[in-house]
């Protein structure tokens, strides 16, 4: 299996929640390693670039308020076959969809506010991390 990167966010809910450390806690454990790390409030521009792909979906608004309403903590993970086992711990977007156990389903209050943020494909993976850090910040 190839070694991947993958981008989780830790949303405006997690840290208003104080989930901080619960919630990496968990990634750690389940074998990812920290490449970078940050804690930063996006702007409503900032997020709306970010989730550009739902760009015209129903929920995009309402999306890009809630993203840019508080700090969030964009992290950088590298695993093999990261895409896909970070997606599996966190569970389905719906915390009501999502397997016993996962992120979401332990945290998430609904669909929109759910937690964490996990890459769809090796490639956005890479994307996405390039989207919050430098290469050079990743170590
Ligand atoms: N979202 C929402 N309502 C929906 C679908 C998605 O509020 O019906 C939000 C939710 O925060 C989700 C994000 O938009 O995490 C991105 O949606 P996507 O379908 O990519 O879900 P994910 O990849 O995060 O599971
Ligand atoms: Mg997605």
């Amino acid at each position: 299996m190839a070694v991947e990167r993958t981008l989780a966010i830790l949303k405006p809910d997690c840290v208003r929640k104080n989930l901080q450390g619960e919630v990496l806690s968990r990634i750690q454990k389940a074998g990812f390693r920290v490449l970078g790390f940050r804690q930063m409030r996006l702007t409503p521009q900032t997020a709306g670039a970010f989730y550009a792909v739902h760009r015209g979906r129903p929920f995009y608004d309402g999306l890009v308020e809630f993203m840019s309403s508080g700090p969030c903590v964009p992290i950088a993970l590298e695993k093999e076959n990261a895409v896909a086992d970070f997606r599996k711990l966190i569970g389905a977007t719906d915390p009501k969809d999502a397997e016993p156990g996962t992120i979401r389903k332990l945290f998430a209050d609904n669909k929109g506010e759910n937690i964490v943020h996990g890459s769809d494909s090796p490639e956005n993976g890479r994307i996405e991390v390039a989207f919050f850090f430098s290469e050079s910040d990743l170590v």
